[in-house]
């Protein structure tokens, strides 16, 4: 631990409170670069590897496809009796089927009746489709333009016997679950998923079904938490609200430390009178305080406690959800064991209504993507952009993307757009 204490506020700039703010890059960076994945892996049946993240490399074990065969229905033959002009009759002698082999050679002269993924015949090279033929009783008729080797799929052509199919830190989608079956592997190691523990902190929260007193709000943030850690696939063990008092703080983080792999609180690391998240880390771990240059999510504490990683968002709902899926989704999907998390998707699209925004921080404002009929994209913003206004969270399909140094932005304006698709 004192090892990795020590690479943590090497890497992470911790131990420090305020100081210039970080792009958002930047942090990123910082806080990819001090995590590992965790420890711990099991075997477990191809089905049940979706979304999970593997361990081990698979290896094949043999050639996929394992024989040569036909990629259409139609008639197999020596590539070099083809007639370069006319054309030319072939005896036909046999049928090849899928998992039915023809046992025999092709002669000179002769031809098989092929299907698709069956097995060419030895004497045969060339697959010629079947309507590209006319059969005349026994015979097949075959014209010129065609070439040697057509229509026929190696084998090995996927993959070869001792090649990696699928590499160690994958996250497995259903095309890798395939493509492990195809070697006819039927168990793979994957990743133990990471435990994150979350809760919010607020004197002024209360749980859905209690009723709201003067001044108090339902906590939303430990349902956006919820939804977007399960999505990740992580295990996730929702500790509550905690009240705004040291003592409640640093005690519900030591639970938090001992259970999980990783801590989320959301609420009190601003500088108000009753934020305290930050000092009780500094008290229990080793925490960095960062001011990044996004909007909406300014101040972030990010350190360890013990063997865990620590992610203080702040309060508002909208700051939770940027926060998370800029700086913490990707940290969470390192600790779970992919190497490098995909950057979100970014695509160009046009604005249709005016962007407020004033130079000094990236934003993330929430819009609506549409398809033109011309093919191209257009955006429209959800309406009032504070970070209090989580409906413009829900009625969203992406983030608008407005560069750092970047003012107001006109209708009409080209702007860079993530769509929440790519948001797990
Ligand atoms: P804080 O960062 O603790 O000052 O909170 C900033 C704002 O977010 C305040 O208006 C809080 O009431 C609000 N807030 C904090 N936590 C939550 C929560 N869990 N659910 C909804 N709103 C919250
Ligand atoms: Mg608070």
């Amino acid at each position: 631990m004192a090892e990795a204490a020590k690479n943590f506020r090497e890497n992470a700039g911790c131990g420090g409170h305020g100081g210039p703010s970080l792009s958002l890059e930047e942090a990123r960076a910082r806080m990819l670069a001090g995590i590992a994945p965790v420890d711990g892996s099991q075997s477990v049946a191809v089905r049940d590897a979706l979304g999970r993240i593997l361990a081990e490399n698979v290896v094949s074990r043999v050639d996929v496809p394992s024989h040569r065969n036909s990629a259409m229905d139609g008639y197999a033959l020596a590539g070099e009796a083809l007639p370069a002009e006319g054309e030319r009759g072939f005896e036909v002698v046999g049928t090849s089927w899928a998992g039915r082999p023809f046992e025999g050679a092709v002669g000179p002269g002769q031809c098989v009746r092929i299907m698709t993924g069956a097995s060419v015949p030895e004497g045969a090279d060339t697959v010629i489709m079947q309507e590209q033929v006319s059969r005349e009783g026994d015979t097949a008729v075959i014209g010129a333009g065609h070439r040697p080797g057509d229509n026929v799929r190696p084998a090995g052509e996927d993959l070869r016997s001792g090649e990696t199919a699928v590499a160690a830190g994958t996250y497995v989608r259903p095309a890798q679950l395939g493509l492990i079956a195809s070697l006819g592997v039927s168990e793979v190691r994957v990743r133990r998923r990471p435990r994150v523990a979350f809760f919010s902190t607020g004197d002024e929260l209360k749980s859905v079904g209690e009723p709201l007193e003067e001044g108090q709000i339902y906590d939303s943030n430990r349902y956006t938490l919820f939804g977007m850690l399960t999505r990740l696939g992580l295990d996730v063990i929702d500790m509550g609200v905690v009240r705004d008092r040291p003592e409640e703080l640093e005690a519900a983080f030591t639970e938090a430390a001992r259970r999980a792999d990783a801590i989320i609180t959301s609420g009190g690391v601003s500088v108000g009178e009753a934020d305290f998240v930050t000092d009780t880390l500094d008290k229990l771990g080793e925490i960095g305080f960062w001011t990044v240059a996004m909007k909406p999510g300014r101040p972030i504490a990010f350190g360890r406690i013990g063997e865990a990683w620590f992610f203080g968002l702040p309060g508002n709902p909208v700051s939770v959800m940027a926060t998370f899926y800029q700086l913490v989704q990707p940290a969470l999907q390192r600790l779970a064991g992919i190497e490098s998390p995909d950057p979100p998707l970014l695509v160009a699209a046009r604005t249709a209504t005016r962007l407020r925004k004033r130079p000094g921080r990236l934003e993330f404002q929430r819009g609506v993507l549409t398809r033109q009929p011309d093919g191209s994209y257009v955006v429209e913003s959800t309406g009032h952009q504070g970070s209090g206004i989580l409906r413009s969270m829900a009625e969203a399909n992406c983030f608008i993307v407005l560069e750092q140094d970047r003012g107001r932005v006109e209708a009409g304006e080209e702007v860079h757009v993530q769509p929440f698709q790519g948001f797990a």
